[in-house]
């Protein structure tokens, strides 16, 4: 039997995880800019933190969850999503105790049962912050601010920032009315899920992505014109705050977002109709997950997306996975000497590699060029007796005689 990767899932292969690395580096070095430490939470969680923290009438826990019951009859689920782990995490291990905010990232695995295609997997993953602790909306702009700068520096420029409020629950609940009496006039023509909505969540038909639901949704009432003066005022401040940064941003009454948690701040980042980057403010999600009434805010961006749109954009990712050196041998006796050799300068710090399938001379060298080393020198006996062998620098073919004792000469020439 000739098996292949699950529908939706990708292998990360060896020859692009420069790429990966170089992303994630990015993103830890902005994180600890920015004062934010890692979290890591389990791939599986039990069911019902995602049914209450991502809520009933998402599509992520009505169609999506890979959920399944364990040898011990519990209803488990792969995570779909950083957000309710990371505050499960942070109530069960008490972190609203200590100094706040509470500032999270992660690197994450994410699973959704999804129609696969471009930009769209069943396991992806994400980069996510979550800030607890603070309502200020200095917070909302520096989460965003994060996400930007992370993409400015990858050098992605097409980029579009959208902002939206959906104000708190008294707001949602007046705005809820007047978009319930407007669709009621379209209720017909909706799709058969967001007839099922109407009652439950008529917000979530914003979001729809069957056409005829896009086209009424585009008639609809606007959340910004319902909010609170509360409300109202945060998404200044908002404003404010990136401006005062120089962040450019689009208002976007539409943007709804795929979570249920959602209150005040939302925005997404938009490259080509593709959100690389999504998130915003959910006051109340710690509450409700049993936690103290404490705000938050949070944000992810999904990898994949992100890389695929470095390339679409011909952005040369810096590579790093060449070796510094590689060393041939001709010989039983050369071949424990390379060994030996490369053995020892790694531990000074150098990337090398030695032969380990009895190339010739020529072939090593070819190996070495393919593989991107960066020097090569080729032991024999010759090398042996005079205790010299010649770096051959593989970008211009200049040669440089070292002192096979003195490996700091070595280093000298390489590094
Ligand atoms: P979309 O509207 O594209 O379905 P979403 O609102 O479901 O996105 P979030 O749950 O906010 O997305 O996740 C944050 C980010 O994770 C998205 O902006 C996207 O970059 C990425 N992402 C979400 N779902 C997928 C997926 N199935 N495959 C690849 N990346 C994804
Ligand atoms: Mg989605």
């Amino acid at each position: 039997m000739n098996i292949q990767a699950p529908k939706g899932t990708k292998d990360m292969l060896p020859k692009d995880a420069y790429k990966w690395h170089y992303v994630e580096n990015k993103f830890r070095e902005l994180s600890e800019q920015y004062g934010i430490k890692e979290i890591r939470t389990p791939m599986f969680e039990h069911t019902e933190l995602f049914t209450r923290g991502v809520g009933e009438t998402t599509d992520v826990v009505q169609k999506e969850m890979y959920t399944f019951e364990d040898k011990g009859g519990r209803s488990i689920t792969l995570k779909p999503e950083g957000t309710a782990p990371s505050v499960r995490a942070f109530i069960e291990s008490s972190l609203y105790n200590e100094a706040q905010p509470t500032k999270l990232y992660y690197f994450i695995p994410a699973f959704r049962y999804e129609n696969v295609q471009k930009g769209r997997l069943r396991q992806f993953h994400q980069y996510g912050v979550e800030i607890f602790g603070s309502q200020e909306a200095s917070i909302d702009a520096e989460g965003i601010s994060i996400a930007m700068r992370a993409l400015d520096e990858l050098g992605l420029k097409n980029l579009s920032l959208n902002i939206n409020s959906l104000g708190c629950p008294d707001c949602r609940k007046k705005f809820n009315d007047a978009l319930k009496s407007f669709l009621k006039e379209n209720y017909d023509d909706l799709c058969p899920t967001c007839k099922s909505r109407f009652e439950r969540n008529p917000m979530r038909i914003l979001d729809c992505k069957e056409e005829k639901c896009k086209k009424i949704a585009k008639n609809a009432p606007t959340i910004l014109d319902y909010i609170c003066d509360d409300c109202k005022n945060h998404f200044e401040e908002l404003k404010k705050y990136l401006d005062a940064i120089g962040i450019k941003y689009t208002i976007d009454p539409y943007i709804v977002r795929g979570l249920d948690y959602y209150t005040k701040t939302v925005f997404e980042i938009i490259y080509k109709d593709l959100t690389v980057c999504g998130g915003g403010r959910y006051d109340k999600l710690i509450e409700e997950l049993g936690g103290p009434d404490m705000p938050a805010f949070g944000f992810a961006a999904g990898l994949e997306r992100l890389i695929m749109t470095l390339e679409s954009e011909g952005i040369e990712i810096p590579r790093s996975d060449y070796v510094d050196l590689y060393v041939g041998a001709m010989g039983d006796d050369a071949k424990i000497e390379a060994f030996k050799i490369v053995n020892a300068l790694r531990a000074k710090g150098l990337k090398c590699d030695s032969d380990h399938m009895n190339r010739s001379v020529k072939a090593s060298m070819k190996y070495a060029n393919k593989t991107g080393a960066r020097f090569t020198v080729v032991l024999g006996e010759n090398e042996l007796q005079a205790g010299t062998a010649k770096l051959k620098r593989m970008e211009d073919g200049q040669q440089f005689e070292v002192d096979l004792k003195d490996l700091d000469s070595i280093v000298k020439v390489v590094k």
